[in-house]
């Protein structure tokens, strides 16, 4: 199989469908398969063999979804879930219990920042919050109850890019795995290659790309020692009472480097529910096919935007990958080196006001709570997506009143540039 993304986003995981030889992934909306014989039933729910069961934990059209994105990213497996949230909520919660800690950059998605801040917290998973500009503030905040390290690629609203493999080497020697957020850098990074454990993705954003199916995934990248590491990873290594004491990173090793993504889905998926709809992973699939190509019209299309809003009175900074100074810049050149991504933002001079005037004035870019749909959106983040932050909290993500978000489409670019300008116009009142 060619390493292409490409080629990967068409092929991966598929080629007919065994029943019918249908080329298109059917949609197998079944919720159970029937068992060959008691036995065959048995040494599925003894895990003796893989197989579908119930599609609350497996279904076979999102399993070809998962196998895509595992290839895409360059992991070795991927369970797909009901929102980008229970990715990042299992994710964590698959290594980290009651009593237990995890670090974190705090430059994070608002909803990742609420699950942190407040609903882990009150299950009794400690989130500690660290500035992701100094690698070495992750192992300070870290002791030995820490179980992982956690940040997104390329961070709203700042858009610096995680310094992936500096950060991953410091935690590999401890026992302590990175977490990657990948939503908004799919195909441009891919952080298993420097070093990340496991990725996340919200499937929703550009994987799905056209803005109609919620959905989340968890990659497995199969490149972490969990055995090396017992005291470390207790989740792995204690025997889990639900399968007769199973001992996720040696039972797993038959079937490959899983142990991290089995145990996700055979316990937290089968207990937690937050399965994705087979509907939605058809869905997800359709989007991923044109991934590559869409993904290199959104840097294009954004790239042309920032250099257009740069040159706009009305703007007093740009936030874009390109346009980021020192070590940021630096970081740029070092991961983004397929391309920019979709996102930028800018400040406008009349601040609140003027920011608002601007969302009204828009005619063609939508003003929603999304990115990377193959439109054009905009938000204000300090009304929308972080309002139930503190002022406090909305600076330390980096959230200024007068802050515009972008996520930028497919139209073509003069059109884009000529709704923007009139909003500017219009902004200024
Ligand atoms: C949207 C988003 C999420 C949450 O995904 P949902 O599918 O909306 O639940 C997580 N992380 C990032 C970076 C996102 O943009």
């Amino acid at each position: 199989m060619p390493q292409h993304p490409e080629t990967l986003a068409l092929h991966a995981g598929w080629r007919r469908d065994p029943a019918t030889k249908a080329v298109a992934v059917p949609i197998y909306q079944t919720t159970s398969y029937q068992f060959d014989d008691a036995a065959h039933a048995s040494r599925l729910f003894g895990l003796e063999e893989l197989g579908n069961i119930y599609t609350r934990i497996m279904n076979p059209t999102t399993d070809v979804l998962e196998q895509r994105v595992a290839a895409l990213e360059g992991g070795v497996a991927a369970l797909a879930v009901a929102s980008g949230q229970a990715a990042s909520a299992m994710a964590v919660q698959n290594l980290a219990v009651a009593g237990d800690n995890i670090v974190s950059s705090t430059a994070l998605y608002g909803g990742t920042w609420n699950l942190f801040a407040n609903t882990l917290k009150d299950q009794g998973i400690e989130v500690r919050f660290v500035d992701a500009a100094n690698p070495e503030a992750f192992v300070r905040a870290s002791d030995d109850r820490t179980r992982a390290w956690y940040a997104e690629t390329l961070p709203n609203p700042k858009l610096e890019v995680f310094p992936i493999a500096e950060v991953a080497a410091l935690g590999r020697p401890m026992g302590i795995p990175l977490i990657m957020d990948n939503t908004a850098a799919p195909t441009l990074v891919r952080p298993f290659e420097h070093g990340a454990a496991v990725v996340m993705l919200s499937t929703t954003k550009f994987l799905g790309g056209h803005g109609t199916s919620i959905g989340g995934i968890i990659v497995d990248g199969g490149n972490f020692d969990w055995a090396a590491h017992p005291q470390r990873q207790p989740a792995l290594h204690r025997p889990d009472p639900s399968y007769h004491g199973a001992v996720w990173a040696e039972a797993a090793k038959a079937m490959g480097p899983i142990a991290y993504i089995l145990k996700a889905r055979v316990t937290l998926l089968r207990d937690l529910g937050a399965a994705m709809s087979p509907f939605n992973a058809f869905l997800t699939l359709q989007g991923i096919e044109t991934l590559p190509l869409r993904m290199r019209e959104h840097c294009r299309n954004a790239e042309a935007v920032a250099d257009f809003l740069a040159g706009r009175p009305e703007v007093t900074r740009v936030i874009h990958p390109k346009y980021l100074k020192g070590e940021a810049a630096a970081r740029t050149a070092k991961y983004l080196t397929r391309g920019h991504g979709g996102l930028l933002g800018f400040e406008l001079a009349g601040g609140v006001e003027a920011g608002r005037r601007f969302i009204d004035a828009l005619n063609l870019v939508y003003h929603v709570a999304n990115i990377g749909d193959a439109r054009s959106l905009a938000i204000h983040p300090a009304s929308t997506t972080h309002s139930q932050l503190s002022p406090e909290d909305q600076l330390a993500t980096g959230v200024s009143p007068g802050y515009v978000r972008l996520s930028i489409g497919l139209e073509h670019p003069e059109d884009i540039l000529a709704d923007l300008g009139q909003a500017l116009d219009a902004s200024a009142g």
